[in-house]
């Protein structure tokens, strides 16, 4: 799993890093709050350990801003001391999935992490996606734009997914490789196939262009530019 830990102090993110890492999950870490929100925006993460207590910013609108401003729903697990137990309640408003009190053993953690990424992924998959007048509905496969049905295959479709619940993010070839192919990867114009064949599909009836193409980085699924 690929995770990212908003954590200050050092030695909390040393004990946590040294017992993931050689089991092959790939962490980040960020000491300030600024700084974590920045790579929990920008980056695609499976989950986040979270601090309540941070520099900059606080675990809490750390936490908040990036589910009401940012509109992303990466399961969040925030860490919280033990007399700060009342934080618990108020974490749970600002959109945290779970809470652990320390010191905890990264054993529990990591079975926590595991069980919110199954969580998550559900809930995902039940989520309605929706930007600037496009839908997907990933459980009936609907898919529309300003009211219009529109007819995807279902590679397109699977494009399309992952670029509107990264809305605004780039995402790399590779990222949707694997997710359309798995392990099984096509040769490499494929893919720039399926996008051209979606974009006839999404963007071309339509005046504004949604799927934008970011050179030497993947593919960007936004109202702007
Ligand atoms: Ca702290």
């Amino acid at each position: 799993m690929k995770v990212l830990v908003i954590e200050d102090n050092r030695d909390i993110a040393a004990n946590i890093a040294d017992y993931l890492e050689p089991k092959g999950h790939v962490l980040d870490f960020a000491t300030h709050g600024q700084q974590g929100l920045q790579l929990a925006i920008s980056q695609r993460y499976d989950v986040i350990v979270l601090d309540i207590g941070l520099p900059g910013l606080s675990g809490m609108e750390l936490c908040r801003r990036l589910r009401l401003d940012a509109r992303i729903y990466t399961p969040v697990l925030m860490l919280t001391a033990r007399d700060q137990l009342d934080d618990k309640l108020e974490g749970f408003q600002a959109g945290a999935d779970d809470y652990l009190v320390k010191p905890f053993s990264v054993k529990e953690l990591e079975a926590r992490l595991e069980a919110l990424i199954k969580r998550g992924d559900i809930k995902a998959a039940n989520r309605v996606l929706s930007i600037a007048g496009l839908e997907y509905d990933p459980e009936t496969l609907h898919a529309s734009r300003d009211n219009q049905l529109l007819e995807l295959n279902p590679i397109q479709r699977k494009i399309l997914e992952l670029l509107m619940q990264n809305a605004n993010r780039v995402v790399s070839r590779e990222e949707l490789e694997e997710h359309i192919w798995g392990d099984a990867l096509p040769d490499n114009d494929v893919l720039r196939t399926h996008i051209y064949s979606l974009r006839s599909v999404v963007d071309k009836p339509f005046d504004k262009k949604l799927i934008h193409t970011v050179h030497g980085a993947g593919y960007r699924l936004a109202e702007t530019l």
